[in-house]
């Protein structure tokens, strides 16, 4: 499960951070409403945990943004005002929950169990895109009849991609979210394992493959 933290103060952002990878979230963590957005938009998050005063882009901006956009991820708002009014705004632009700093640990993971639950319930065992199916538990990528064994990255790369297919995913972010934040990897190793999943989509007589985006990244395309 990921989870999305966007918490301008840093040592609050920290410690969220610590409270939820104890608690089994793989967390990426953002400092400003833009990034809230671009990496909101950008992954398939289970949970946003959002702040309201931030800088650029303050919480209640993005979550109308987000919600604009048709994201209904759960979204947990997270403030040191106490005001109703600001209660009253946040659950009207469609966060999903409210609490007010500071906050018990306890109560946020309750919380946390209590939104994710309503959305989580049933596992996803596999993703599928066009003519695609990805199978989570055995690592198997199938198009019709064919089907190919993934390597680890592999799996995870093509994951990403199949679970985002709109989005331009850029060399950074798989980087950061196949490797991790603080791996070596370069973008060497991205342009490694995108050639290795084209072979693959080509054996499998797919019509996905993998377009390069200028300067940008990879997103999939399928052939009319
Ligand atoms: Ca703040």
């Amino acid at each position: 499960m990921n989870v999305l933290i966007v918490e301008d103060e840093l040592p609050l952002a920290k410690a969220l951070n610590q409270i939820l990878t104890k608690d089994g979230w793989i967390v990426d963590e953002v400092h400003d409403g833009v990034s809230a957005v671009d990496y909101a938009e950008g992954f398939a998050y289970d949970l946003i945990i959002l702040d309201v005063m931030l800088p650029k882009l303050d919480g209640f901006e993005v979550l109308h943004v987000l919600r604009r956009a048709g994201l209904n991820t759960p979204i947990l708002m997270l403030t040191a005002r106490t005001a109703v009014a600001d209660k009253v705004t946040g659950l009207r632009s469609g966060a999903d929950d409210y609490m007010t700093k500071p906050f018990d640990t306890d109560e946020l993971l309750a919380r946390v169990a209590a939104l994710t639950r309503r959305t989580g319930e049933i596992a996803v065992e596999q993703v599928t895109f066009a003519d695609l199916k990805l199978d989570l538990a055995s690592a198997e990528l199938c198009c019709g009849d064919n089907s190919v064994q993934l390597s680890k990255k592999e799996f995870d790369v093509a994951k990403l991609l199949l679970q985002n297919p709109a989005q331009t995913l850029t060399k950074e972010q798989l980087i950061n979210k196949v490797w991790g934040v603080d791996s070596e990897a370069t973008d060497n190793n991205v342009e490694a394992y995108i050639s290795f999943l084209r072979k693959k989509l080509k054996y499998l007589g797919s019509r996905v493959s993998i377009k390069n985006i200028q300067r940008l990244g990879y997103r999939l395309e399928v052939e009319a």
